[in-house]
């Protein structure tokens, strides 16, 4: 009763994000979630699912660590908010900022804070826009994104996203943003034809998430990198979901060898306990706006270190460190890629396998060599008998792809990784047995 009364008010007020509002009014919501523990979540009616993609990628250490309530209701009951415009500080900021430094490579060392990714993102190109203006180079205004790249949907955000729905869903973007599929040669292509000069940053994620978990070619981002500095490009690396441990390094960066100029940051900073992202700063960005222009940073939201958030999110990576949560991303990210490949092994439609870490795919093809597709997406369907099964999954379409994801919280045990695999290896069965 209690399910049926909530879903016709959640249908009556609540417009749910990336979601088809016609489809919603008619079904109303799939789960109503009311607890969490480890890689599970229970709803309202009791039932228990296996959270295979950690939410939104985003909830690494897993559900339910008390600590981290425990942290924001001593940080809240002491100082709920102060601001931090004009100069001002608190401690719950300034130990997360240096603890943010200990993580960052390279002469990352100071953070901007957000609410999120996409005001992350968003900060990271009206900061690299204003570092040309005060360099005396004002036209270098244009960002370069990847074809399939997420970065968000604040209007910057939006603009940078290579995953098309995402753009049209509004009539007109912010000015300036260019896109260039994944090989170094149209990058080296897409300078030429626009110019150097116009150009501000690059940008990217180390392994595309929701474009499909898509790994760049071998050496990309080292060639990238000597692009960018031949060109006097800054190199944005968008570290929302790869950041803090998911693909078994520190940054997804750090698989490639690579120190970008900047990182965003989100998600993984708080594990989705409080909303909270960031933009660090390199040493070298910092001293030429602290040299060149007195002014103000023009730019800040209220929510910029919000102590609660900032508490929580030390308090989540102070659990990623002590439980050394990043070996087990390593030791069950191998295990997720064992299974991943008894599958492909299994099944003859499989194929295309990839990942890092707790970062893993696997796709669907009509024939495996041709690379045809079918018709009508697989992965889908797949998805849906496995929540038949207890399984929360994901299923990606974008860019005619037929991918399942896999991002499990850095808690599984190799049991629970193995339950994944056999879900999906029964759904997959009885998916092939209705066709
Ligand atoms: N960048 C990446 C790589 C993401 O995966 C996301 C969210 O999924 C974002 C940015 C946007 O973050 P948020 O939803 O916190 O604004």
């Amino acid at each position: 009763i209690k399910f049926t009364e909530l879903a016709e008010l959640d249908k009556k007020h609540f417009l749910h994000p990336s979601t088809s509002i016609r489809q919603h009014v008619e079904n109303g919501p799939g789960f109503i979630f009311t607890e969490g523990e480890g890689i599970y979540l229970k709803d309202i009616r009791g039932r228990k699912l296996i959270d295979s993609l950690s939410s939104l990628w985003n909830v690494n250490i897993g559900h339910g660590r008390a600590e981290l309530g425990q942290a924001a209701a001593e940080q809240m009951s002491k100082l709920a908010f102060s601001s931090t415009f004009g100069g001002n500080s608190h401690e719950p900021v300034i130990e997360l900022a240096k603890k943010v430094a200990e993580w960052t490579p390279g002469d990352l060392n100071t953070t901007f804070f957000t609410s999120g990714g996409s005001e992350s993102n968003d900060t990271a190109f009206k900061t690299a826009r204003h570092y040309w203006k005060v360099k005396g180079q004002p036209n270098k205004t244009k960002i370069i994104s990847r074809r399939l790249s997420y970065h968000g949907v604040a209007m910057g955000s939006t603009s940078a996203t290579g995953i098309e729905p995402f753009r049209e869903f509004t009539t007109s973007l912010a000015q300036g943003f260019l896109y260039v599929d994944s090989s170094i040669e149209s990058l080296r292509a897409l300078i030429e034809e626009e110019g150097a000069e116009s150009i501000a940053a690059f940008i990217s994620e180390p392994i595309q998430g929701s474009g499909g978990v898509n790994l760049p070619p071998k050496d990309y981002f080292k060639e990238v990198r000597e692009m960018c500095d031949k060109h006097d490009i800054l190199f944005i690396a968008d570290e929302v979901i790869c950041g803090f441990g998911r693909t078994g390094e520190k940054f997804g960066m750090d698989l490639f060898g690579v120190v970008p100029d900047i990182i965003c940051m989100a998600k993984g900073i708080s594990s989705g306990y409080a909303p909270i992202g960031g933009m660090v700063i390199s040493d070298k960005i910092k001293k030429e706006l602290m040299e060149n222009y007195a002014g103000n940073f023009w730019h800040g939201y209220t929510y910029s270190g919000h102590p609660m958030c900032c508490a929580v999110a030390l308090k989540n990576l102070e659990i990623i460190e002590n439980e050394n949560m990043v070996e087990n991303v390593r030791n069950m990210g191998a295990e997720l890629q064992k299974g991943l490949k008894y599958l492909e092994e299994k099944h003859d439609n499989l194929g295309n396998r990839r990942g890092a870490g707790l970062l893993g795919a696997i796709e669907f093809f009509k024939n495996v060599e041709t690379k045809e597709r079918y018709a009508e997406p697989v992965s889908a369907k797949v998805v849906a008998k496995a929540l038949d099964r207890g399984l929360l999954g994901r299923s990606i379409v974008y860019g005619g792809q037929d991918t399942l994801a896999f991002a499990p919280p850095f808690c599984i045990t190799k049991e629970e990784v193995g339950t994944i695999i056999s879900i999906i290896d029964d759904s997959i069965a009885e998916v092939k047995k209705e066709r």
